[in-house]
């Protein structure tokens, strides 16, 4: 009997909880046309509805136009489960452990189909109270509450062309409010990135946080720690590489959040002698990678890390006296400082090894081998190396950092001649080369190696 009234009670506070008011937005109000998203997209809602389910856009894909921005990629809702969608849509895969989710590919192209899931009492969670596993199926209602902020919860039907809205998402994005549906504390308790996801939103669309969204913040930071590194690197691109680097950044410092993703160049930041160094470093890097998107340009996430994580880098080398390490122990010091960094973001592999030869090439653009220029020029990663050099030269530059600045500008000059001249003119180059930055040829150690050998 005390079962069935537990049971019961649960399903009455489930029932109050979903009862939850349906605003809908038509057309003429929210102004966005069907064809304003993906054919594709609309195909797969098409094809789910043809089966008989129900399916929306919903998250990004609906939030940025309503907000005038482009969205990055499309979200669509079902009631469909991910084997129903599976048999439905060909060209899919069911991906995920923590959530289950539909992907759907277009050759480089994804398309993410979720199913409708609620939030229960008695989901999985970690011992901080993180949920770790969510797959229980829910109505739509439920899919709504579940979702982290009320702008991001708007589901379009492109049929009838309406938005649904449970959460009162619509009147939020028409007041540019950000605000977590449900209780803050415990919406960012049960997952921590959230606290990252608000940041994301805040400088995406330029709104604001609704003060009970922003309140807990300070407090519940120290939760990203129990965030593994590798969602951690995720949340980073996201938040970098995705055209609003430069707002990012100036959230981020000012929720103190910062030191969550990057510590050792938070930790520059907070030193008198090296703060304004390192903020400039951050924040040319920023600017660059927000133009290069704004021009449809490719931005690496190893270039921007190998300047986020520059000046701990020569911190370290110069805090062992170090100032001309050998190839070997640049390695190493970019070694150390790589994997501390893989303790809070864990990079891909390829972008560690990549970081290393961008940091390896300001030594050798700076001190070469006569015999060597043309070696280091069809380098795979001699632009990248170059880029970093402009960079830094910029950065000193704009410090009035004079010997350095006029130190990295000679090199970049050198280095712009010198990659697009021809044989002659590059022999020319080499001569003009300044002489402290040239590495003679040590013979007699030649000799000494070659005797050995
Ligand atoms: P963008 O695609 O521009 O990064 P988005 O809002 O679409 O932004 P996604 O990460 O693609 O974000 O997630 C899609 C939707 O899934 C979100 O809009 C939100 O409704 C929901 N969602 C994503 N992550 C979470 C989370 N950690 N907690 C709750 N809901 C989430
Ligand atoms: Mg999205």
């Amino acid at each position: 009997l005390k079962r069935v009234i537990q049971a019961a009670k649960r399903l009455l506070k489930r029932a109050i909880k979903t009862k939850v008011p349906l605003v809908t937005i038509p057309a003429q109000q929210h102004q966005l046309s069907k064809h304003a998203f993906q054919r594709r997209v609309l195909e797969i809602i098409q094809a789910l509805k043809n089966a008989g389910y129900h399916a929306y856009i919903v998250g990004g894909g609906v939030r940025d136009p309503l907000c005038g921005l482009i969205a990055k990629d499309f979200d669509i809702a079902t009631d469909a489960h991910p084997e129903q969608v599976r048999k439905i849509i060909r060209n899919s895969r069911i991906i995920g452990r923590r959530f289950r989710l539909i992907h759907v590919f277009f050759g480089k192209e994804v398309i993410e189909v979720a199913t409708f899931r609620a939030q229960h009492d008695n989901q999985h969670r970690s011992e901080h109270g993180i949920v770790v596993r969510d797959n229980t199926y829910g109505t739509i209602e439920e899919d709504a509450l579940r979702r982290d902020f009320t702008i991001n919860a708007l589901y379009y039907d492109p049929d009838k062309q309406i938005i649904l809205d449970y959460v009162n998402g619509y009147y939020d994005l028409t007041n540019k409010i950000i605000r977590l549906i449900g209780n803050p504390q415990e919406r960012y308790r049960e997952d921590p990135v959230r606290i990252l996801r608000a940041i994301r939103f805040l400088a995406k669309t330029g709104f604001k946080l609704a003060p009970e969204t922003e309140a807990p913040i300070k407090k519940l930071a120290p939760l990203l720690s129990h965030i593994s590194a590798a969602r951690l690197y995720d949340e980073f691109s996201k938040l970098f590489l995705t055209g609003h680097a430069q707002a990012t950044l100036i959230q981020l410092q000012a929720y103190d959040l910062l030191k969550w993703l990057f510590p050792a160049t938070t930790a520059l930041l907070s030193e008198e002698k090296n703060a304004v160094e390192t903020l400039t470093l951050l924040q040319q890097t920023c600017f660059d990678t927000d133009a290069r998107l704004q021009i449809g340009k490719r931005v690496t996430p190893a270039f921007f890390l190998a300047a986020f994580l520059w000046f701990p880098f020569q911190h370290l080398i110069s805090h062992e006296g170090n100032n001309y390490p050998r190839q070997d122990q640049i390695y190493q010091y970019a070694k150390m400082i790589l994997a501390a960094q893989h303790r809070h973001t864990t990079m891909p592999a390829y972008v560690s090894q990549f970081i290393q030869e961008i940091w390896f090439l300001q030594y050798r653009l700076a001190r070469i081998r006569p015999s060597q220029a043309e070696y280091i020029v069809n380098l795979r990663t001699f632009r990248a190396g170059f880029d970093f050099l402009i960079l830094r030269a910029k950065v000193a530059t704009t410090l009035k950092q004079t010997n350095e600045a006029k130190t990295l500008n000679v090199l970049v000059d050198f280095w712009e001649k010198y990659q697009h001249a021809d044989e002659n003119e590059r022999k020319i180059l080499i001569k003009q080369f300044p002489k402290s930055n040239l590495i003679k040829r040590n013979k007699r150690k030649r000799k000494v190696n070659k005797s050995t050998s």
